[in-house]
């Protein structure tokens, strides 16, 4: 595996990959890898000749107040799990490398982000379509990986590589979770004691919503009241949205009906978690 910290030799790099006509699988991830993590990385490996991975905590996806500085990191602990995975290319810039000087341009993503964290974190979603279209035209990807867990990401990128595109096939991956349902996650590690034993409600007011609907349930606001008592009885946290959407477009629904998202954000003391299943339904 070779570490990569500037763009032009990336970029000379993947223009050698493709010049020796090999396909390539990019993952972008913040680092702090986990589980998840490597899950998309197992799946680029098997379907790719190359795989790149990127760990770069983007500044400009976290809002005022966020926990950009306090974003766990441990770049040793993720050079040996990339290593494990026999990772190709692991890219590390700088943010001076990213962002060498204030931006001319930015990209603003219009639709699918007055919703879920898109409302909870203004302009979060313009920085990741930023820092993705410099990443995608560095790595020129043949296909990208990313995690449902943050299902509206996916949303946004598929709207992001339809509208710019991109000549990249999007490879959404299923969520990794602990044994208790908890979605895997690099904040995790930011949950107190008790808080991660109260954590595993959240994933647990999902299934129960999930069940409830596949019991007829067809009323988003019972839905979402199931969940959100569920969360309040059996947390301390502060719910900061559940909604049920539809999915990928994100819409609001009268009656649950079609491809849908349930979601959840839940703020516990140092750390906000999400959480979501998505299900066909009649
Ligand atoms: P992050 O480092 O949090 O930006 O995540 C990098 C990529 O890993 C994103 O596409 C995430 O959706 C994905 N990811 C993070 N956690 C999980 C998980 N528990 N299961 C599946 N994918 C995940």
């Amino acid at each position: 595996m070779k570490v990569v910290t500037t763009i032009t030799e990336m970029q000379s790099e993947i223009n050698r990959q493709k010049e020796l006509g090999k396909s390539i699988g990019f993952v972008p991830t913040m680092g702090f890898l986990h589980e998840g993590h490597l899950t998309l990385m197992k799946k680029a490996r098997q379907e790719n000749d190359i795989v790149v991975i990127s760990i770069f905590v983007n500044p400009i996806q976290f809002g005022p107040g966020e926990d950009y500085e306090t974003y766990p990191r441990d770049f040793e602990r993720d050079l040996e799990l990339a290593q494990g995975e026999k990772i190709d290319y692991l890219f590390h810039p700088s943010v001076e490398e990213m962002y060498p000087h204030s931006s001319t341009v930015k990209v603003v993503v219009q639709e699918r982000t007055d919703v879920l964290c898109g409302k909870s974190r203004p302009g979060h979603f313009d920085g990741v379509a930023t820092i993705l279209t410099k990443l995608f035209t560095i790595m020129m990807p043949t296909r990208a990986y990313f995690g449902k867990k943050d299902a509206q990401q996916v949303a946004v990128v598929e709207g992001l590589i339809s509208d710019f595109h991109f000549p990249i096939q999007l490879v959404p991956v299923d969520i990794v979770r602990e044994e208790d349902g908890l979605a895997k996650s690099s904040r995790n590690v930011k949950l107190l004691h008790d808080e991660r034993k109260q954590a595993t409600a959240l994933y647990r007011s999902l299934q129960i919503a999930r069940e409830t609907i596949e019991n007829g349930e067809r009323n988003p606001i019972n839905v979402i009241q199931l969940i959100e008592r569920h969360i309040k009885d059996e947390t301390s946290g502060i719910v900061d949205y559940i909604e049920v959407y539809s999915y990928p477009s994100l819409n609001r629904l009268e009656k649950i009906k079609g491809s849908i998202i349930i979601a959840l954000a839940v703020k516990f003391s140092r750390v906000r978690l999400i959480d979501n299943v998505m299900m066909d339904v009649n």
